[in-house]
């Protein structure tokens, strides 16, 4: 049992997850592309900086992964000098990024056969989840796996929720996704017409907190939209990014997603407009400019 814990990608969210490891004690071997990251991280004495992925495996029998998409992990763990040829058997891999089900369950099966453990750990929580370690982990893989990570997954989250075989926690967050963005869309339309009826969005907004057409949009992002503070939160190119995933996911399983195609559609105008960094809930700027409010 090796007493070092690997992390590659150490970005918006992987930076302060690994932070957060190391204050509380950790020791880690860590990797990113973007050499100045790491040199950059708090409690220095506890860091090993690898300068390949395979110099960090060989030092690790855990690795962490937060990086940003599947062709990226891909090529962390299958490619070439990737995690797959230098992590020693009975090694585990945690993969926190948020990646497609299906290309989850395909590198798991890769990893089976020279008998290395995966766990599917994706987020949610954004910056400030990460920062304070109160993330909720959808986690995907043998039970026995998920017990071996609960206590790492505990230091940089809040909730720890076991969802069933690996893959698993990919699609609750890809549902999650899907789910927020047509949420999103249907309040964008809602308030949009409300108030070109005249009504004014903060009286709105108190009604339907206590109707049927609440939800989490309504609750956290329509504050911000009365701010009219678009600064990221999350932004529109990262909700593209995961929209993306679900209707990859959909055509591969022959589901239709009706509503989750047109705001697809909806995100990518915003994308062609330039305004993808934006926070998400800027979606209700294109059907003001529509509406003329
Ligand atoms: P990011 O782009 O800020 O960070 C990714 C890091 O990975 C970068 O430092 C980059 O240099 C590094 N990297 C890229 N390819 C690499 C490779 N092959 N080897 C080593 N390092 C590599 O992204 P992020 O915002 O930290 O997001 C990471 C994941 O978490 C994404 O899948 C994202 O969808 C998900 N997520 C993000 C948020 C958020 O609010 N930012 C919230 C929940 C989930």
């Amino acid at each position: 049992n090796k007493n070092s814990i690997g992390f590659i990608g150490l970005g918006v969210m992987g930076f302060p997850m690994a932070s957060n490891l190391l204050r509380a004690g950790k020791k880690l071997v860590v990797f990113d592309i973007n050499a100045e990251q790491a040199a950059r991280l708090p409690y220095q004495e506890r860091v090993t900086i690898a300068s390949s992925k395979e110099e960090l495996a060989k030092q690790v029998d855990m690795v962490l992964l937060m990086l940003p998409n599947s062709p990226h992990v891909k090529e962390a763990v299958t490619g070439e000098g990737g995690l797959i040829e230098s992590l020693p058997a009975g090694a585990l891999l945690i993969d926190m990024s948020s990646i497609s089900s299906t290309v989850t369950k395909e590198i798991n099966k890769k990893l089976e056969e020279k008998n290395i453990d995966m766990l599917d750990a994706p987020v949610s929580g954004g910056q400030s989840g990460a920062m304070n370690g109160t993330l909720t982990f959808m986690v995907g893989g043998k039970k026995a796996n998920y017990d071996k990570a609960l206590e790492l997954l505990q230091i940089m989250g809040e909730k720890i929720i076991h969802c069933g075989e690996v893959g698993s926690g990919q699609t609750v967050k890809i549902v999650n996704q899907l789910m927020s963005a047509v949420n999103l869309v249907s309040m964008s339309e809602g308030f949009t017409l409300g108030v070109k009826g005249g009504v004014d969005p903060e009286i709105m907004r108190e009604v339907i907190l206590n109707g049927s057409g609440r939800c989490w949009a309504l609750e956290d992002r329509m504050p911000v939209i009365l701010d009219r503070n678009f600064e990221p939160g999350f932004t529109i190119d990262l909700h593209t990014k995961d929209i993306s995933l679900a209707l990859e996911v959909g055509k591969e399983l022959q589901v239709p997603l009706y509503a989750t195609s047109l705001v697809h559609e909806l995100f990518k105008t915003l994308q062609a407009k330039g305004e993808g960094g934006k926070d998400n809930s800027a979606v209700i700027t294109l059907y003001e400019a529509l509406a003329e409010t």
